[in-house]
């Protein structure tokens, strides 16, 4: 999400993250969310942070003494209990932000409550990487044994423009696909009972492929849970796909399809067939969706 420097786009961040979460069936991680401030707010920070932690360097593990030289903030990630005590004493970023970064921060927290995110702020998060500024934030889970975090992003105002890019306010996210799927499987395959889907449209040659990857586009625009076949399986695999990811309903498009307008709609749990026009499979598909 990139061209605003308003904490409204920090909060759509957030959000479309929670939401992708809850879509996925994820529910037991925790948003921790903390902000860095902009340049001038981090340059002091970083002064305040070299400072401590080079007058503690010789408590701290060996990676964190390589850390420091490249960047002190990278110290605050450390698991090791010695430097996690070293840590826990180490000056705030929060304590550091301007007015402004202040302001900022204080904007995105109350729209988060407003859109009713649950958060907590913990000034330990710094995401590891130099590129954000202000708003960064961390799904925790605690799902998966050891405390993990399954998705992180923020605000990076200055990426694009250090990339060669005009100077635009951004905000995202990533997700860890690994961390997912041990967070999906350590609540039971709650991914596969909510992935239900309305319709999986197969093709057979690339005419029936170009138009089911349209279709699938726009049966989702229009809320219809579509999904196509985008790694050029076989037919048989498509119709064992369709059947794994619970699609209600299956249709093959080939040449003839199209050529014809006519494709059969099968209703996946009686295996009955209707023939329906290719054109008017959207419009039929919405009169039967969930
Ligand atoms: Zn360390």
């Amino acid at each position: 999400m990139i061209g605003s420097y308003s904490p409204a786009l920090d909060a759509e961040a957030i959000s479309v993250a929670a939401q992708l979460l809850k879509r996925l069936g994820i529910d037991d991680v925790e948003l921790r969310i903390n902000s860095l401030g902009g340049p001038e707010c981090r340059q002091k920070y970083n002064n305040a942070l070299k400072e401590y932690i080079g007058s503690n360097i010789d408590k701290l593990c060996d990676d964190c003494k390589d850390r420091f030289d490249k960047n002190p903030l990278r110290v605050l990630d450390c698991k090791e209990e010695k430097c996690q005590k070293i840590i826990a004493d180490a000056p705030v970023v929060l304590d550091y932000l301007g007015p402004e970064c202040k302001e900022h921060f204080e904007t995105v927290k109350a729209i988060l409550n407003d859109m009713g995110i649950k958060y907590s702020v913990d000034d330990k998060i710094v995401r590891g990487l130099d590129y954000y500024t202000r708003t960064v934030f961390e799904f925790v889970s605690n799902g998966i044994g050891a405390q993990g975090t399954v998705c992180g992003g923020g605000r990076y105002d200055n990426l694009i423009e250090e990339c060669g890019g005009q100077a635009s306010g951004a905000a995202g996210f990533a997700v860890g696909i690994e961390r997912l799927l041990l967070v999906l499987e350590a609540q039971n395959g709650a991914f596969e009972a909510k992935n239900e889907m309305d319709i999986y449209i197969g093709a057979i040659g690339s005419a029936g492929l170009i138009k089911g990857q349209g279709l699938t586009y726009r049966m989702r625009e229009a809320g219809i849970k579509a999904e196509s076949d985008s790694v050029g399986r076989s037919v048989k695999a498509q119709m064992k796909y369709a059947n794994k990811i619970g699609a209600r309903y299956s249709v093959i498009l080939g040449d003839n399809e199209i050529a014809e307008d006519s494709v059969a709609l099968k209703n996946m749990e009686t295996g009955e067939q209707e023939q329906v026009k290719v054109s008017e499979l959207l419009d039929t598909m919405k009169t039967k969706r969930k």
